[in-house]
Order: C-alpha cells, then sequence, then structure tokens
C-alpha cells in the first residue's frame, strides 16, 4: 500500500457493516468499489450509501467464488486493499446447511486470496470479518486475543479456518499485511437512517428482533433464559455501534500501511449489557414498549461475552466512543424508515 488514498474493495459491501464502513471510508477521502452477490442484500444499498455521501459508487456484481472475476476486478480498478466482509452469518441455518457455509465462507475467502495472488499488482492488504463466536464459552472475562480459540457451530469452525488459512498465508510470504477483526455485536445504523440492519424473515438477533417488536410488527420478544450467572440473569453481550465498528476498519487498514503479517484484534467497546438493559435502553430511545416473554435458554447461548479491548486501543488507536443511547436511536430511526417504505404484512414472534 503506497497511497495515501487506497482504492479498496469490499467484498459483501453492501451488507449491514460494509455499507456503514463504505461511508466511513469514504467519509476519510478512500476511493471504495463493491463486489456483491445480494444473497443478503440488495443494489438498494448502493444507492442509499450514495445518497449518505454523495460520492459514485463502482460495483460489481459476483459471487466471491469466481476468482477469475475477482482478480479482474482487482486489477481493472488497481485495488490496494481488500476488506473481505462476504460470507453467510446465521449460525443456526449453518449447522442445517454446513456445506453451504464451508463452500461460501472458506472456498470463498481462498478464491479471494487466489485472486489477490494472482493480480498482477500484487495486493496483500487484507482486512477480514472474523467474529467473537470464535472465542466460544469463555474461560475468563473481559476476553483478549490470547483467549482459547473454540468454535461451537459450523460458521463458527469457517471463521476459525479462515483465521488459520491467513495465519498459513501471512508465515509462507511476508508481503501479506493482514487484520482479523473479532467482531463482538453489531448494532445501531447510520444517523441517517438509510441504512441499518434488515434482516430477512425472523431475526436471529436481539436488536433487530427488538426494533420489530417496538414497531409493532412482531407480537412479542422472547427473552432466552433469566436464570444466567448474571446480574439479572439475562444474557450479556458486548454490543457495539456499527459506526464505531466501521471506524474500526479505517484504523486497521492504517496500521496495515507500516505492519506487515496478520494481525489479530477484538472490535468491542468493553462493557457488557444484559438482555433486560438492552430492552429498556431500546423503550427509551423509542418511546415504545417492547413486550417481552421469559422463554428457555437457546441452545449453545452462553452467560456473558465482552471484550477486553486493550489491544485494539494500543495498536490501532481506536476505541469505541458510540454510547447505548446512540445505538438504540438511530437503529429506531432506522426502523422507522424500513417500515414507511415497505408496507409488510404483519408476522406474529
Ligand atoms: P450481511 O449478510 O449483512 O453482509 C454480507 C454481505 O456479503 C451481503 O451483502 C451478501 O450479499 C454478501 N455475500 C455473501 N456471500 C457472498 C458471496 N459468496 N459472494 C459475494 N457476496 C456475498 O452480514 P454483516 O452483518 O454485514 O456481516 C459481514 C461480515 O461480518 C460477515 O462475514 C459476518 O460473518 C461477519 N460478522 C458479523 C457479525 C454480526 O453480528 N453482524 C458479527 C461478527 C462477524
Ligand atoms: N436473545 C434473546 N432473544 C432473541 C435473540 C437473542 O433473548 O430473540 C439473547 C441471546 O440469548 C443473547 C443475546 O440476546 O443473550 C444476544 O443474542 P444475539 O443472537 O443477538 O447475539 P449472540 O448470541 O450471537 O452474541
Amino acid at each position: 500500500m503506497k497511497s495515501t488514498v487506497l482504492n479498496i474493495l469490499l467484498t459483501g459491501g453492501s451488507g449491514y457493516i460494509g455499507s456503514h464502513t463504505a461511508v466511513a471510508l469514504t467519509d476519510a477521502g478512500h476511493r471504495i468499489f463493491i463486489f456483491d452477490n445480494y444473497c443478503n442484500s440488495s443494489a438498494e444499498t448502493i444507492h442509499k450509501i450514495q445518497a449518505i455521501t454523495a460520492q459514485p459508487i463502482t460495483v460489481v456484481r459476483g459471487d466471491i467464488r469466481d476468482t477469475a472475476l475477482l482478480q479482474q476486478t482487482l486489477e481493472t480498478h488497481q485495488i490496494d486493499a481488500v476488506i473481505h466482509f462476504a460470507g453467510l452469518k446465521a449460525v443456526g441455518e449453518s449447522a442445517v446447511i454446513p456445506l453451504d457455509y464451508y463452500a461460501n465462507n472458506v472456498q470463498g475467502t481462498i478464491s479471494l486470496l487466489q485472486a489477490m495472488q494472482a493480480a498482477s499488482h500484487a495486493p496483500r492488504a487484507l482486512v477480514f470479518s472474523s467474529s467473537a463466536t470464535v472465542y466460544g464459552d469463555p474461560q475468563y472475562l473481559p476476553i483478549d486475543e490470547a483467549h482459547p480459540t473454540h468454535a461451537t457451530n459450523p460458521y463458527g469452525r469457517t471463521k476459525l479456518h479462515i483465521e488459520e488459512i491467513l495465519a498459513d498465508l501471512a508465515r509462507s510470504d511476508a508481503s501479506w499485511q493482514i487484520a482479523c477483526l473479532r467482531y463482538f455485536n453489531p448494532v445501531g445504523a447510520h444517523a441517517s437512517g438509510l441504512i441499518g440492519e434488515n434482516p430477512n424473515g425472523l431475526p436471529n438477533n436481539l436488536m433487530p428482533f427488538v426494533a420489530q417488536v417496538a414497531i409493532g410488527k412482531l407480537k412479542q420478544l422472547k427473552v432466552f433464559g433469566d436464570d444466567y450467572d448474571t446480574p439479572d440473569g439475562t444474557g450479556v453481550r458486548d454490543y457495539i455501534h456499527v459506526l464505531d465498528l466501521a471506524e474500526g476498519h479505517l484504523a486497521a487498514l492504517n496500521y496495515l500501511g507500516s505492519h506487515a503479517g496478520m494481525h489479530t484484534f477484538n472490535l468491542g467497546t468493553g462493557r457488557g449489557y444484559s438482555v433486560l438493559e438492552m430492552i429498556r435502553a431500546f423503550e427509551a430511545a423509542s418511546g415504545r414498549t417492547v413486550p417481552f416473554t421469559i422463554a428457555p435458554r437457546r441452545p449453545g447461548d452462553i452467560a456473558s461475552c465482552y471484550a477486553s479491548t486493550a489491544l485494539a486501543s494500543k495498536a490501532l488507536k481506536w476505541n469505541a466512543s458510540r454510547d447505548l443511547k446512540a445505538m438504540c436511536e438511530s437503529s429506531w430511526k432506522f426502523q422507522q424508515n424500513v417500515m414507511q417504505s415497505v408496507p409488510s404484512t404483519t408476522e406474529q414472534a
């Protein structure tokens, strides 16, 4: 990576985290290129990113397993760095169709790495979307990057496999500059309310579910367990504003400019909130009530999970700054926009 203005390719850039990162990188003056097959997003998001940034974005519609198309994209646009978001991410689904997860996530990443290796101008800077799920059930808190890894489902195993592949690659060739970012729980939306998290069907994750209950699309939330060893008995997670997360990618890219090899960082806030705290915060931000019932624990869930942020803070000079209120308010604004633009039938939880 030579220049300060970079040509950056975002695989999966029209998804939830990719779209917010596209905005953050454009705001920082970089040129953004998106490679996505829209299997979990749509071209509409590209228009929204362009509306927010007032900058055109070049989009290539394709599957990351199409190595030739990726190589051509890297060369045509003289891409300096790649941020690799593209992947399937539903934990439950990954246990039902594991081969699809390995093919899409692991094979897709190998295809991307091969394309980068084959590209004539040899781009070597890569930021990879990993997950705190690679830590499994925490042995201690807060979780630092040295914590042992242990995946408990096929989705998590794809992330671990990819991390191992990246580490082997970096060991084999010192010119690679790789940042592996282990995200904790991204929530919230851009302040414009134009982009955010809008899952297809019934949401798997807490906050989109809470938002859809608050707006009346879903009837009530099920709180999965109130008998954990936590202050109020419900699960505790490290929720991070998606814009803070997006800025973490910028910090990682800056770091790679002067650090070869593979580097792994947690991206979280270092603070945990319980499910009940999240419900109360969302009710305050939205002015709506979020009806809930206590349901049995969700299989595979853990009691508490939150990050040690010391390494990212020291090395990347990055810290999450947006609070829970900002997370809930932005997510509520986005949810209201979604309901206004797409009239939908009422589903029952
Ligand atoms: P998302 O589903 O909103 O975005 C992923 C994007 O990748 C989508 O636009 C999808 O169309 C695209 N995509 C998937 N497979 C593709 C393929 N084969 N070829 C081209 N495009 C493809 O997900 P997200 O929440 O933005 O997550 C981005 C990344 O971060 C994923 O790798 C995910 O595993 C990881 N991650 C997400 C979370 C989270 O809670 N959202 C937490 C930890 C890690
Ligand atoms: N959760 C819940 N009801 C839901 C979805 C999630 O009570 O409908 C809880 C879940 O048990 C966990 C927390 O909310 O304690 C965060 O869950 P999520 O799936 O968003 O993230 P993850 O478990 O992957 O960290």
